[in-house]
């Protein structure tokens, strides 16, 4: 302290609160003191805090160390006040065997070699959060490309150096567009991307240092199919996002980290559909949405945003409600306000809070400010409280210009639970041959709306290409109204959303299975990937969970109807309409 040694017995560890409490003599006097503290340990084992890691090298084993430090291992490695709000300015200097890579969040300033070790020292960072330190010691190949002034280099080992090309690419188009989203350029001179051999997390966003499991960073370019691709791109522009939303602007405390997580899903979802529209992101989205649909339908579920207050807490808020559900109340969110009210809200939250820490309620007070409308209220119901409602359309007058919307909690098995949403509804419609959306906010248990234009309303269909994170149910009239047809009328997202709905409903007992079955039958000219998938998986599960087996032949035969012809378009040989179809429907579900 000051200079000056203080006896062991002044440091008392708790190891249930994981702290270390310092015991001085003397009181300090007020004012400025420095305290500094040096300590040993050993790399540990099981891929947190400061840890070993084994990889092959021409036919030897060799040991290189990584860090992970989310949410609470930082700790591990180095004493520090090791919770988000602390942020903290860090010079790492590290030693190791000369002939690895030493990285860390910052370039180095300064590298020696001695008696074949080396040591590295990086540049200061910005004031960050500890969590977010990262270093990493490996035999590792670069692949650097300059964009827009900032160095990004995917690091790979020798043998799988051919793999980078693509997430280079990725990270390219990520970082380009994110300079552009936020207004506001990515704050280091280098973007490192590292693929570690042994990975616990998917990815960790470390500022500057951005590590990856292998398989969520490395593409081979003659194996790897686009759905690979597509993963990789989004697990890339994922932890791209938290340079911003995360690490320049970092949650308060753990019980907001679903908003960093949320934000990331989402953005990144919308950055890689921008990219490469053929992939059709958002569908795949929508199968990501529809595990915590099923989730959040169950007694046991959560509210987003719940009390955390050990470090097992916050592990276990790193789950599909905290992303998806998350990212798509981000979604509904902006499809309420508009895409440039919520791009302008958002930047004006990180300028306000750049290297700050925030809650939740500052960003809802920036989108607020910047579309005047009650994104606060909207947010606060739909994170507060578990669960989501099913969302009911009726028609109201003969031409389907007129409806009732109603609104009560969707469970699983048809329990009765309470619950009230502002629910932002937008509304597909075709009207006059035109389709066209109409955006309301259903705050009250029931509405009705009147929707704009004249004539006759050919169809609705009441959640958009999917973008609320709701059930919606249509009545007798409204659902014998919705075209089957695949060029013009609903969305291959809404197609595969209503059978999800009609499913749900006929497992919770709400709707009759007859409509779910009729409304396969209808979609079957829909023979792309996503719809096979649906219907292949309801089949099994149909069959496994409701069927009566003196109904079995009848059931495979419906079933081989429905998916027979895909399978030939597929390549599949000649069908008999036996079970063995539905084995089929099993595998591809799978
Ligand atoms: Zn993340």
């Amino acid at each position: 302290m000051d200079g000056a040694g203080l006896p062991p017995a002044s440091l008392r560890a708790d190891a249930a609160a994981e702290t270390v409490t310092l015991v001085l003599g003397e009181p300090l006097a007020a004012g400025r003191h420095t305290l500094e503290l040096s300590w040993t340990g050993e790399l540990g084992k099981h891929m947190k805090g400061l840890y070993q890691s084994k990889a092959e090298h021409e036919g030897k084993t060799e040991n290189y160390a990584f860090t992970h430090f989310e949410p609470t291992d930082a700790r591990r490695m180095f004493p520090s006040f090791d919770e988000p709000e602390f942020k903290a300015v860090f010079r790492t200097t590290l030693t190791g065997p000369a002939k690895l890579t030493l990285l860390s969040n910052m370039p180095a300033v300064s590298e020696s070699v001695h008696d074949g070790m080396k040591t590295v020292a990086f540049a200061q960072t910005p004031l960050m959060s500890t969590y977010l330190l990262a270093v990493a010691a490996g035999r590792l190949v670069p692949q650097t490309r300059k964009v827009e002034g900032v160095d990004v280099t995917v690091w790979t080992r020798p043998s799988e150096a051919g793999q980078a090309g693509f997430a280079l690419d990725a990270a390219e188009h990520a970082l380009r567009s994110l300079n552009a989203y936020f207004a506001l350029p990515y704050k280091l001179p280098k973007m490192d991307l590292v693929a570690v051999p042994d990975f616990s997390a998917g990815a960790m966003e470390n500022w500057g240092v951005i590590f990856f499991r292998d398989s969520a960073l490395l593409v081979d370019p003659k194996l790897t199919s686009p759905r690979a691709k597509r993963a990789v791109a989004e697990t890339v522009t994922h932890e791209i996002v938290h340079q911003w939303f995360g690490n320049l602007v970092t949650m308060k405390w753990w019980n907001d980290l679903w908003l960093n997580e949320a934000f990331a899903t989402w953005l990144a979802y919308k950055v890689v559909d921008r990219w490469k529209p053929e992939w059709n992101t958002w569908l795949s989205f929508d199968a990501r949405r529809q595990g915590p649909l099923g989730v959040d339908a169950l007694a046991s579920t959560r509210a987003i945003r719940s009390k955390a207050v050990s470090s097992a807490d916050i592990r276990a808020m790193f789950d599909g409600l905290t992303y998806t559900k998350g990212g798509t109340i981000l979604r509904m969110i902006e499809g309420f306000i508009g895409e440039e009210a919520f791009t302008e809200g958002v930047r004006l939250y990180m300028k306000r809070h750049a290297y700050g820490n925030t809650e939740a309620d500052d960003l809802w007070a920036a989108l607020e400010e910047a579309s005047g409308k009650p994104v606060g209220r909207i947010a606060r119901d739909w994170l507060g409280q578990p669960g989501y409602p099913l969302v009911k359309v009726s028609a109201l007058s003969a031409d389907r210009g007129h409806l009732r919307l109603t609104q009560k909690r969707f469970t699983a098995d048809g329990r009765a639970e309470a619950g009230r949403w502002a629910v932002p509804v937008q509304l597909a419609y075709e009207r006059g041959g035109k389709v066209r959306t109409h955006v309301v906010l259903l705050d009250s248990e029931t509405a009705e709306v009147t929707l704009p234009g004249t004539g006759p309303v050919a169809w609705v269909y009441p959640n958009k290409a999917e973008t609320g994170f709701f059930r919606v149910g249509l009545d007798e009239d409204l659902l014998a109204a919705l075209p089957s047809g695949l060029e013009k009328g609903l969305a291959g997202v809404e197609r595969t959303g209503l059978l999800s709905n009609l499913w749900a409903e006929a497992q919770a007992g709400s709707s009759p299975m007859t409509r779910f079955l009729e409304s396969l039958t209808r979609f079957k000219a829909d023979t792309g990937r996503p719809m096979t998938e649906k219907t292949a998986a309801a089949l099994v599960e149909l069959q496994d969970g409701f069927l009566d087996p003196a109904d079995a032949g009848r059931f495979a035969r419906f079933a081989s109807e429905l998916l027979g012809p895909r399978w030939k378009d597929w390549g599949y040989g000649k069908l008999s309409d036996d079970e063995a179809n539905i084995a089929r429907a099993s595998a591809l579900a799978a």
